[in-house]
């Protein structure tokens, strides 16, 4: 009586008579004879409806005992067969998300992401889907819904934040779809962590600030987005992670000159090598609005490029200022990909053995650091810099230094021009 067998319910609870006279201790198998249902005990007990019901359930002799099945889940499988099953797509899940970790975001930007792609962001699409909101659009007035494809991608605030980003020679992606970014950023896990996790970064800023705007009505402006999504980058992979994600970043890889993000300075270094080995090493450092503040030559005597484009970085550090440390971050840029690499590796000896060569310990007073590769063309400035000092040494922290020659002032003139800064 208690037990379900027919159907989805126990016999107390189906709405039939059943005759319980003198039958109130039968057990299902005294209705079974001979390993099939006794047709005449049956109607004894039960109604014509529930009879046919009954002889539709099949008997298997062949089994030794009965098994526990779930009753609203008619799928045949036993408890243990569907616990088995639960667990592989609980690790199709982890699989899902092991590539997620290896972005190194900060815990509560991963667990954004993680809610994201789970689809259990309270954005108004979400809460228009339960009724608890009047619109699914987006606050900003987009125009659109508030999905996840807008929230990674086509919502008008991630648009200026990625142009921003574009500005200061980030190759950020512009995403319509979710699964696209989703796909693109596993990719970006093998070859462009960095990349991943200022993306990851931003979409996570966005969106408070869309909250912030809902709640406080004002919005974070696109300059503190951007520049904190590479802040938190840089700042969880300089400082506490592992480097090789900066080793072989082409991300930076720019044919122009590209302004640091507000509040970074950027160091563009070269070297110039003649073939009686007469070197020049040099570098300029601008602002973010691409305004000169220095820049410097060292003739020496070489007959190794690469080691040249070192010296140009270890040079920097006679060159320190204190408004250098004031700087939100500072970028390193060279076009030699060896010596970036080099720096990278450096870096990543440190943060594992906390041992860095003497002569690069200085990079570390820095807030921050990125050591990015350009193109020759992103590089002239610092080319000029490094044939001027193969004539002779130089150091100007003022552009009415007299000794600055016209071409340089050209170029710093021509690639401030084409940021259309002044
Ligand atoms: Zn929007």
């Amino acid at each position: 009586m208690q037990d379900t067998w027919i159907l989805d319910r126990n016999l107390t609870h189906w709405p039939t008579f059943i005759n319980i006279q003198n039958n109130q201790y039968l057990l299902l198998n005294s209705f079974i004879s001979n390993g099939c249902w006794d047709i005449e005990k049956l109607n004894t007990v039960f109604s014509k409806h529930l009879v046919k019901l009954i002889l539709k359930i099949p008997i298997w002799n062949n089994r030794e005992a009965d098994s526990v099945v779930l009753k609203t889940k008619f799928s045949g499988k036993s408890i243990t067969a569907l616990a088995y099953e639960a667990s592989l797509n609980h690790k199709e899940e982890v699989v899902h998300w092991k590539w997620f970790k290896k972005l190194k975001l900060k815990p509560k930007i991963e667990f954004f992401w993680w809610r994201l792609c789970y689809d259990a962001i309270p954005s108004n699409t979400f809460l228009f889907k339960r009724k608890l909101s009047n619109c699914s659009g987006c606050p900003r007035g987009c125009g659109e819904d508030e999905d996840n494809n807008h929230l990674v991608g086509s919502c008008s605030k991630i648009k200026k934040v990625i142009d921003l980003l574009n500005g200061w020679g980030f190759k950020m992606p512009r995403f319509h779809d979710f699964e696209d970014c989703l796909e693109s950023l596993k990719n970006d896990v093998g070859t462009n962590l960095l990349f991943g996790n200022i993306f990851c970064n931003m979409v996570f800023l966005v969106w408070k600030s869309r909250c912030k705007f809902i709640h406080d009505k004002y919005e974070d402006s696109d300059n503190y987005i951007a520049a904190n999504a590479i802040s938190f980058a840089v700042r969880s992979n300089f400082i506490h992670l592992q480097s090789e994600n900066w080793g072989a970043n082409q991300l930076l890889l720019n044919s122009t000159w590209h302004p640091p993000p507000t509040g970074w300075i950027k160091i563009n270094i070269d070297a110039a090598l003649k073939r009686n080995h007469l070197a020049g090493m040099g570098g300029v450092i601008r602002d973010d609005k691409g305004r000169f503040l220095m820049a410097f030559g060292n003739k020496s005597l070489h007959w190794d490029i690469s080691h040249l484009e070192l010296m140009a970085v270890l040079d920097l550090k006679k060159l320190v200022k204190d408004w250098m440390m004031e700087a939100q971050g500072v970028i390193v840029e060279g076009d030699n990909l060896n010596i970036i690499k080099l720096l990278n590796n450096a870096v990543k000896e440190w943060k594992v053995s906390k041992n860095i060569d003497e002569n690069l310990a200085f990079l570390l007073e820095f807030k921050q650091v990125v050591f990015s590769h350009s193109l020759r063309n992103g590089n002239k400035l610092a080319d000029i810099c490094a044939n001027l000092a193969l004539v002779r040494s130089f150091l100007w922290e003022d552009l009415h230094d007299a000794m600055i020659p016209p071409s340089f002032l050209y170029c710093l003139k021509e690639e401030c021009d084409a940021l259309g800064l002044l």
